[in-house]
């Protein structure tokens, strides 16, 4: 997808602040964070949002997830995070390449 920012990313055209990456997934620093942590786990391959999401995706989901708290744990998350996929313009999706949010440190993030 030409004009999506985070494949972009992926192709190395973009800059972005490198966490983990392997052969599906690629994961950085959300460029304006809500907490002291803030990553954003993305597959490579262009998806627009989870409303597209098949049970072809079924193993690429799970990894995201089984990720999180791995990366969560690596980034002195301890006490907890929020994972947060915003899915389309009315769940406040601004990015239209699917992506889950994971957030913590500081107070605790209890607003969203
Ligand atoms: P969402 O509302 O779930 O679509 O959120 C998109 C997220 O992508 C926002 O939190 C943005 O701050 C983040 N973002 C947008 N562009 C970049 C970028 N170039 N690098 C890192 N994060 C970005
Ligand atoms: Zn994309």
């Amino acid at each position: 997808m030409s004009d999506c920012i985070f494949c972009k990313i992926v192709a190395g055209q973009l800059p972005c602040s490198k966490v983990y990456e392997d052969d599906e997934l690629l994961v950085f620093h959300d460029i304006h964070p809500f907490a002291r942590v803030h990553l954003l786990i993305i597959p490579k391959a262009h998806i627009v949002s989870l409303a597209e999401c098949t049970p072809e995706h079924e193993r690429l989901l799970s990894r995201i997830m089984l990720l999180a708290p791995r990366l969560a744990k690596e980034h002195g998350l301890d006490s907890g995070f929020k994972t947060l996929v915003n899915t389309g313009r009315g769940g406040g999706q601004e990015v239209f390449h699917l992506h889950v949010h994971v957030f913590g440190g500081g107070d605790p993030v209890t607003h969203i």
